[in-house]
């Protein structure tokens, strides 16, 4: 694991009037740019030439530089990570740059300070401290099932890592289990590897919301952890095919060979009801406090809450991003909660920026970063 200290000696080293914001050209890279820019940095955009057009093709939201690779894992080799010291940069590890480059890379070798807490990323990327982060934290999760013959009312099972919800299936007994599994290695839709990360969880039945939090360090409010706050920066759902339009789909034979997909396509904006914005920012709140037990200082910056919420008003929690997320692309000029926080527009992009900034003038940019 890089020491944290290392990292904060590497920030000394840099010249506070310099700091460049960096990350690869990517996922929420524009939001990025653009907001870093509005923050009054430079910025540094990882990306490989084939790329390149897509973010010139946007002069607001594309990075000042380039630095062109062949592939995200050279990141990782000498010379780039040399040159990214020497422009004095703080990258954004956004969702892709994490999938890229590699969490046990980012641990283990990569030396160039990252905006928020490495730790979280083994929180996030270990099911079994991520339910047990969200039971200290005191939140509801769904009931798990360590052996298909426990299930015992309808569940959903689903394959971990870059899978994006392909192959998830629903089913409520052991051998419609058996049967699904075999359909889907027939199918190609599951492969053997997989049933070693398969889950099978109570299926929630309600309606999603995604909630996008920032934990500042930098600024006091009235949703308090420790020295900081958390703000609620935007919500928005995701739109996953085929399940969001299955509705729409005739489906003859009772359905049968149109199964539900859970492919990540998407995001749509959502606004809740102000009702239930009590139990939403407590939500965010208690996630909060238990990173900073489990792993402190705790999640730093953004991260996304993915919660269903039930006809009794109860939000149920299934996973944490520790990051920026792509539902936050929606709100490059804000979102109808940034609104009431910030006089100026302010995406979570934005955000980190002017964390940073803030950072710098108390010369604590180091807390930031790790
Ligand atoms: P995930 O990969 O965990 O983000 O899940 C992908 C999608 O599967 C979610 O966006 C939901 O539509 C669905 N899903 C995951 N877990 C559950 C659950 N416990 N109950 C109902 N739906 C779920």
């Amino acid at each position: 694991m890089i020491n944290k200290d290392e990292i904060s000696r590497t920030i000394k080293r840099y010249k506070p009037g310099k700091i460049t914001i960096g990350t690869i050209c990517s996922h929420s890279a524009l939001q990025i740019f653009h907001g870093a820019r509005q923050e009054g940095f430079k910025t540094v955009g990882i990306c490989t030439a084939d790329r390149r057009f897509v973010y010139e093709a946007f002069q607001l939201g594309k990075p000042d530089d380039y630095i062109i690779v062949d592939d995200y894992q050279d990141l990782i080799k000498e010379r780039f990570q040399d040159e990214l010291l020497r422009r004095n940069v703080v990258i954004i590890p956004h969702g892709s740059f994490v999938e890229y480059v590699g969490a046990e890379n980012l641990k283990r070798e990569f030396h160039v300070p990252m905006y928020g807490n490495r730790s979280a990323l083994e929180f996030e990327s270990d099911r079994r401290k991520m339910r047990a982060w969200l039971q200290e934290a005191g939140v509801k999760i769904p009931k798990e099932y360590p052996d298909p013959s426990k299930i015992d009312r309808p569940c959903i099972v689903k394959f971990h890592g870059a899978r994006g919800g392909r192959g998830f299936f629903v089913v409520d007994s052991e051998k419609k289990y058996q049967e699904q599994i075999e359909s889907g290695i027939k199918r190609g839709t599951i492969r053997d590897a997989d049933l070693e990360t398969a889950t099978i969880q109570e299926l929630i039945v309600g309606v999603r919301y995604y909630p996008q939090y920032f934990y500042s360090l930098m600024f006091q409010g009235e949703v308090k952890v420790r020295q900081g706050r958390v703000e609620l920066l935007g919500i928005d759902r995701r739109v996953e095919s085929n399940v969001d339009d299955l509705y729409r789909i005739p489906r003859p034979d009772n359905g049968a060979g149109t199964e539900p997909s859970y492919v990540v396509t998407g995001n749509i904006p959502v606004v809740l009801r102000e009702s239930l914005l009590p139990t939403v920012l407590d939500l965010g709140r208690r996630v909060t406090e238990a990173s900073v037990k489990l792993f402190p200082p705790g999640m730093v910056g953004p991260f996304c809450l993915e919660t269903i919420c039930t006809d009794n008003l109860e939000f149920v929690t299934f996973e944490v991003s520790v990051r920026i997320v792509a539902g936050t692309n929606l709100y490059p000029e804000g979102s109808p909660y940034s609104c009431y926080l910030f006089s100026k527009p302010m995406s979570t992009g934005r955000r980190m920026a002017r964390e940073i900034k803030e950072g710098i003038r108390k010369k604590q940019l180091a807390d930031l970063a790790s």
